[in-house]
C-alpha cells in the first residue's frame, strides 16, 4: 500500500470532515468529474485524429447496488493512466483539471467547459463512502487500473480490466448509524434527485437505471370489458437536462418554455409576469435567467423568507439562494445567475471573492427596475396586480438604510388616488397638481373606504387637489422618508410631501388665516377651558382655517403624526426615541356646535364647556379611525349629552 503523505493524511482528514458542510455534494462532485474527463477526450478529439469518438456517444452513467451498498459513477472520458492516478487521486490539492485549463486557456475552448479546480472534489466521496475503488483506463492506453482507498491511510493500485478508456467511481457505503443514513442515495430516487439539484444542467447526458410503469399490449382475444394492465420495466434514462435554458438567446426561447422552467424549477403553479434574460460579456462574464413571479411567494413578509438567486459556476450548482444577488426590495424576484468567471472557495459552495457578485448584483438590480418600469407603463394592470403583491416590499425599500435607495425606487411606487379612486404613480399626480398646489398630501390611516369619508380629506379635495389615501403601516415612514417629490420634468422643484392631518397644510388663504387668528384669539377664555379639560392630550384648542364639514378636526405639528404615535406605542419599545405627538385640536367655526360652545361659555356653564371639550376631541379621534383609551368613559359623556 501506498501511504499518503503525511501532510496529507491531515489535509484528508479536514477535507472530509469540515470542509463540506453538506454531505450530498459527493455526486456533485463526481459527476462534475467525469464531466470534465468527458470534456478533455473531446478537446482531444479535435486535434488527434486518431481518437476516434462521436460526441453523442459521451456519457455519465450512475448505477447502485443495494445489497452490496454500493454507488457508481462512470463516464468514458478521458481515462488516468497508473501514474496519473497516483499523482491525481494521491495527492491531494493537485487538480490536473486546473491545469488542463491553464495549457488550454490561449486556445479556443468555447466549446468545453471544465469545472474543476481545487483538486480536492473527488475526496468528497470519503464522506459517504468507507471505500472507494476507482477502475480507470486512459485513452492513451489499453490497460486499466484500480486505485483503492479507505481515505485515511494510503491507497493501492493493480492492475485491472476495462474495456474502453474512461473511469469509474466505486463508492462503498458507510455503515448507517443512529443519525446518518448513508444509503439514503443508494435508489433510483435518491440519485436522480441529486442529479436534478446539482447536476441538472452538466452538459454531458447523466444516464440512470430508472424503473417505468407502461402499459402491456393488448391481448389479441381481448373482450369488450378488457382493463389495460401495466407492468413495471428498466429503462436506462437520461435524467439531466442538459442545456441551461439560461445560456440560450432570448430569441430562441419561447415564452412557454421559460414558463415552464421556471413553473418546475421554481415551483409555482401559476406562469410567471415577467421574464429576464440576461448575457454579460467583458470583464465579467455571466447569463442570468430571472423572473418576476405573478404572485406573492409564500411567506415572503415573514422572517424565514430566504431571498436570493440560485447561483451556478460552470453549469452546476453552487448555491441555491444567493442572497448577496437581490436586494431586500426586490426580494421577489426568482431565477439563475451562472458565471465562470465566480472565484469560488475550494469547498465551492461560498465565493470567496464579494466584488463579483457585487458588480453582478448591480446590474440585476438596475435590469430588474427597468423592467419594472416598462411595466408599470406598459401594461398598468399586470404591474397594479403585482404592486399589490410586493409593493410593501418596495416602500420598505425606501425607508431602509436612511433611504439610500429611495431616488431608485420612488417612481416604481403606487397610491392610491382619492380624485380618481385609482392606484397611481407620484409623477402622475405631481403631472396634474393645479397653480397654487405647493404640496403632496396623503392620508393614512387603517382603511381608504375610512379615510375618504374624512372631513380634512374632503376638504383638501374640495380646493381640487388630490389626497393619497395610504393604508398600510410602512406608508407614513416612506413618505416622512421621500419627504419630497418634484417629479420627472427637468428643474422640477421638490414639492413637499405632507400628511394632511398635519397643521401646516398650506391649504388656507392669507385671509382665511388671518381670520382664523382673529376667532382664535376672539374666543381665547373658551378655548383655554377647553384646552384645560383635555390637559395633556394637546398641546393647544384653536380656531380653524380650514373648512370642513366636521365640528373640530385633530392636527399634529412636526414630524410625528397621531397614526404614528398610536402605531409606535403597539410596538414593543417603539416610542422610546420617538418624537413628541404635538397634538392641536382645531374647531370649526362655521358649524352650529361652535355657537352652542360659545352661548354655554357665555351663560357660564364650563362644565359643558369642558364636557363638550371632551367628546369633540373623543370623536374627532374617531373619525381619524384610532381607539378610544376609554370607551365607556366616551358612552357616558354621549349619555349625559342625551339626558
Ligand atoms: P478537481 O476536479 O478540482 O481537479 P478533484 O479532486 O475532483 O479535483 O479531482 C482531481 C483530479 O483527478 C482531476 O483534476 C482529474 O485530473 C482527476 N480525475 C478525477 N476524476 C476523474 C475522472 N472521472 N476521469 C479522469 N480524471 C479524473
Ligand atoms: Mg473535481
Amino acid at each position: 500500500m501506498q501511504q499518503f503523505k503525511t501532510e496529507s493524511k491531515k489535509l484528508l482528514d479536514l477535507m472530509i470532515n469540515s470542509i463540506y458542510t453538506n454531505r450530498e455534494i459527493f455526486l456533485r462532485e463526481l459527476i462534475s468529474n467525469a464531466s470534465d474527463a468527458v470534456d478533455k477526450l473531446y478537446f482531444r478529439s479535435l486535434t488527434d485524429s486518431s481518437i476516434d469518438i462521436s460526441r453523442d456517444n459521451l456519457a455519465i452513467n450512475l448505477a447502485y447496488d443495494k445489497v452490496a451498498r454500493t454507488i457508481t459513477v462512470s463516464d468514458n472520458g478521458i481515462g488516468m493512466t497508473k501514474e496519473e492516478l497516483e499523482l491525481n487521486l494521491g495527492t491531494i490539492a493537485h487538480s490536473d483539471s486546473f491545469e488542463f485549463k491553464a495549457e488550454n486557456a490561449e486556445k479556443d475552448t468555447a466549446d468545453v467547459d471544465i469545472i474543476g479546480q481545487f483538486g480536492v472534489g473527488f475526496y468528497s466521496a470519503f464522506m459517504v463512502g468507507k471505500r472507494v475503488r476507482v477502475v480507470s483506463r486512459s485513452y492513451t492506453s489499453d490497460q486499466a487500473w484500480a486505485w483503492e482507498s479507505d481515505g485515511v491511510e494510503g491507497f493501492t493500485i493493480e492492475a485491472a480490466d476495462r474495456a474502453e478508456c474512461g473511469t469509474d467511481v466505486i463508492i462503498f457505503l458507510k455503515d448507517n448509524t443512529d443519525d446518518e443514513r448513508y444509503d439514503l442515495y443508494c435508489d433510483e430516487f435518491g440519485l436522480a434527485d441529486l442529479v436534478k439539484r446539482y447536476s441538472n444542467y452538466v452538459r454531458y447526458p447523466i444516464k440512470l437505471e430508472c424503473t417505468v410503469s407502461r402499459m402491456k399490449p393488448r391481448p389479441e382475444d381481448a373482450g369488450s370489458d378488457y382493463t389495460p394492465e401495466f407492468e413495471n420495466i428498466s429503462e436506462v434514462r437520461t435524467i439531466n437536462s442538459m442545456i441551461p435554458i439560461w445560456k440560450r438567446k432570448k430569441s430562441e426561447v419561447s415564452d412557454e418554455e421559460y414558463a415552464e422552467f421556471y413553473k418546475s424549477d421554481f415551483h409555482d403553479w401559476e406562469d410567471p409576469a415577467r421574464t429576464i434574460s440576461l448575457h454579460a460579456e467583458g470583464s465579467l462574464t455571466y447569463d442570468a435567467l430571472l423572473f418576476i413571479p405573478a404572485h406573492a411567494p409564500e411567506g415572503i413578509y415573514t422572517r424565514d423568507f430566504k431571498k436570493g438567486l440560485a447561483l451556478y459556476s460552470s453549469n452546476v450548482l453552487i448555491m441555491d439562494r444567493c442572497e448577496e444577488l437581490l436586494p431586500d426590495y426586490f426580494n421577489f424576484v426568482r431565477g439563475v445567475v451562472d458565471s465562470q468567471d465566480l472565484t469560488l472557495n475550494i469547498s465551492r459552495e461560498t465565493l470567496q471573492h464579494n466584488g463579483q457578485l457585487k458588480a453582478i448584483a448591480r446590474r440585476i438590480e438596475k435590469k430588474i427596475k427597468t423592467e419594472l418600469a416598462s411595466m408599470r407603463d406598459k401594461d398598468r394592470e399586470a404591474y397594479e396586480k403585482l404592486f399589490a403583491s410586493f409593493g410593501m416590499g418596495m416602500k420598505y425599500g425606501v425607508y431602509a438604510d436612511y433611504g439610500v435607495q429611495k431616488d431608485l425606487l420612488v417612481d416604481l411606487l403606487l397610491f392610491y388616488s382619492a380624485k380618481h379612486q385609482k392606484m397611481i404613480t407620484l409623477d402622475e399626480y405631481v403631472a396634474e397638481m393645479p397653480e397654487g398646489q405647493e404640496a403632496i398630501y396623503y392620508a393614512y390611516g387603517e382603511s381608504r373606504e375610512h379615510l375618504a369619508k374624512m372631513p380634512i380629506v374632503n376638504a383638501v379635495l374640495a380646493k381640487g387637489y388630490d389626497v393619497l389615501l395610504c393604508n398600510e403601516g410602512v406608508d407614513e415612514f416612506c413618505m416622512m422618508s421621500l419627504g419630497g417629490y418634484g417629479g420627472e420634468t427637468e428643474g422640477a422643484v421638490n414639492k413637499p410631501i405632507k400628511n394632511v392631518a398635519s397643521e401646516d397644510l398650506g391649504l388656507e388663504t392669507e385671509e382665511e388665516k388671518a381670520a382664523a387668528e382673529a376667532m382664535t384669539s376672539e374666543n381665547e377664555e373658551l378655548l383655554g377651558i377647553m384646552a384645560e379639560a383635555l390637559g395633556e392630550k394637546v398641546e393647544k384648542v384653536v380656531v380653524s382655517a380650514i373648512v370642513t364639514d366636521a365640528p373640530a378636526v385633530l392636527t399634529t405639528e412636526g414630524l410625528m403624526t397621531l397614526q404614528m404615535a398610536y402605531m409606535l406605542r403597539r410596538t414593543p419599545g417603539g416610542m422610546e426615541d420617538a418624537p413628541e405627538c404635538r397634538v392641536a385640536l382645531e374647531l370649526n367655526a362655521k358649524h352650529p356646535v361652535f355657537g352652542t360652545l360659545k352661548a354655554a361659555h357665555a351663560a357660564g356653564d364650563d362644565a359643558k364647556v369642558k364636557l363638550f371639550a371632551e367628546i369633540l376631541y373623543d370623536q374627532a379621534l374617531l373619525v381619524e379611525g384610532l381607539s378610544l383609551e376609554d370607551p365607556i368613559a366616551f358612552a357616558q359623556k354621549i349619555t349625559t349629552l342625551l339626558k
